[in-house]
């Protein structure tokens, strides 16, 4: 261990190392207003501007900074955050608490982040508590991903479902294994946790377990090298109902895959439940094992889609409400219309938002909304979406939104309806037959046609000219 550098050296350290691997916006809003306080038994303090920072730091940056800190500080290397509470004035003397890594960090989102704590286990039976006669498992199921917080709609209606199902009577329906599948960001662990959450609440004498494949595997190597392999798989073979998470993990591990696939067999010939989550279907997995995709298709295979705009509302709505954040709608609305690539996104969009704010002390407002997507989400939000075109269009004429995506032919709707349309040609890269189809069911000519219509107008009319510049306006990001 090297205990002649101080706190300042060895965060200096960390941010060269940060500094290579992440973007240099990140950078300058993650590190850069972060001062290393104080190094004690190899526990270094690092204060942070906000909560959120906290937050932020602990989901994205753990895995580097846990690395970082062990390289410098040996074996027992640990982060401990102080954190400034914003008291309204200038406060010279900043109140400060103090957040192991690691608590919070277990609860928040245990596939995530491990504690900050190198010491790793000795893998015997990792997640048994030593000295307890009846054996004990920590089921490893965050507390904050519950069935009611995991919002339904038709991208995950039947997942959702079966998910309920299962849980009600888990081993007892067709639905063994369930398989839930989805690109990332789409809710696929938030949902596995929920099913094993209540489960445990319906039946709490038997051992649920949730671990990522990515786990599994290393408790699996770590197993052969101690070699304990047959106490790692009685371990699992004990689980009522096991979750694992992201078994696409297992793709090119043939070791690992045999011994779940040992494990599955047993679980499954005495009724226990398995729960699988994927990032694609069983069809679309290279690298696995056929006897073992077989198997994955015994059940239920159920697909997480991406959230239609009322979802994503209803989903930054209940954040909001759950979180106590005070923000007017139209940013609420603002998000939900711009991030469409996955909830992950639409989550960290809202709290980089809300970092935004308290570090600049600014108010949330559009303006910051539109700045800040436009910085931070660059790739999957650059271009306005035909929704959020159709909302702008609606509110400068202050009709409701439905109207337009009906098919009446009053005159003013018409025009808004025309209007939408010519905006979604010229700045978004949709097909005419997409965007006749979200205005109203039309075909690709009378997109045409309202294009033609509008280009007109513009030449003729100077009121409707006047219209166009003002909503154009509006409509951009940039
Ligand atoms: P995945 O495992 O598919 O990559 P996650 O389960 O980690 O995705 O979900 C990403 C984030 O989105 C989590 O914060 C989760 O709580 C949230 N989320 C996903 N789906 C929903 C939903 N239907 N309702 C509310 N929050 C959701
Ligand atoms: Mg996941």
């Amino acid at each position: 261990m090297q205990q002649t550098k101080d706190h300042i050296a060895v965060w200096n350290s960390c941010l060269k190392v940060i500094q290579d691997n992440v973007s240099a916006q990140a950078y300058k809003t993650w590190f850069d207003p972060i001062v290393a306080v104080k190094l004690k038994n190899a526990i270094l303090t690092i204060q942070v501007p906000s909560q959120f920072f906290y937050e932020w730091l602990e989901e994205h940056y753990v895995g580097i900074l846990k690395k970082i800190l062990k390289k410098e500080l040996g074996q027992k290397g640990r982060l401990e955050y102080s954190i400034i509470i914003e008291s309204g004035s200038t406060n010279t003397n900043p109140y400060t608490v103090k957040i192991p890594a690691t608590d919070k960090n277990v609860l928040k989102n245990p596939s995530v982040s491990m504690p900050i704590d190198i010491n790793k286990d000795t893998i015997r039976n990792p997640f048994i508590i030593p000295g307890l006669k009846k054996i004990k498992v920590d089921s490893q199921l965050n507390p904050l991903y519950t069935l009611d917080n995991f919002i339904e709609g038709e991208c995950n209606r039947l997942a959702r479902s079966a998910g309920y199902a299962v849980a009600e009577k888990p081993g007892g329906t067709s639905f063994n294994p369930l398989l839930i599948y989805g690109g990332t960001g789409l809710g696929k662990t938030h949902l596995s946790h929920a099913i094993g959450i209540q489960m445990k609440e319906r039946f709490p004498e038997k051992i649920v377990l949730y671990v990522t494949a990515e786990r599994f595997q290393s408790q699996f190597v770590d197993a052969i090298r101690s070699n304990n392999k047959n106490d790692f798989v009685h371990f699992y073979q004990m689980i009522d109902f096991l979750i694992i998470d992201d078994v696409q993990f297992f793709s090119g591990k043939e070791k690992t895959q045999d011994v779940f696939f040992h494990i599955f067999n047993h679980l499954h010939q005495t009724g226990k439940q398995l729960i699988l989550t994927a990032d694609k279907p069983p069809i679309d997995m290279q690298g696995m094992e056929q006897r073992l995709l077989s198997r994955f298709k015994w059940g239920l295979s159920a697909d997480l889609q991406i959230p239609e705009l009322e979802t994503r509302i209803a989903i930054l709505e209940t954040k909001i409400q759950n979180d106590g954040i005070k923000m007017p709608k139209e940013v609420m609305e603002y998000l939900a219309y711009s991030i469409t690539s996955n909830i992950r996104e639409l989550h960290g969009a809202l709290v980089t938002l809300l970092a935004q704010s308290s570090f600049n002390k600014r108010a949330i407002d559009l303006d910051l909304a539109k700045q800040m997507i436009d910085k931070f989400v660059k790739n999957t939000a650059r271009e306005v979406s035909i929704d959020y075109i159709q909302k702008v269009v609606c509110d400068y004429f202050d009709l409701p939104i439905e109207l337009l995506k009906s098919k009446t032919r009053k005159r003013d709707v018409v025009q808004a309806r025309q209007l939408a349309m010519y905006f979604s040609k010229s700045m978004t890269k949709s097909s005419l037959a997409k965007i006749g189809a979200h205005c109203g069911g039309k075909d690709h000519a009378t997109v045409l046609h309202a294009c033609r219509t509008v280009n007109n107008l513009i030449d003729t009319d100077k009121q409707f000219r006047g219209y166009v510049t003002e909503l154009k306006k509006k409509i951009s990001i940039d």
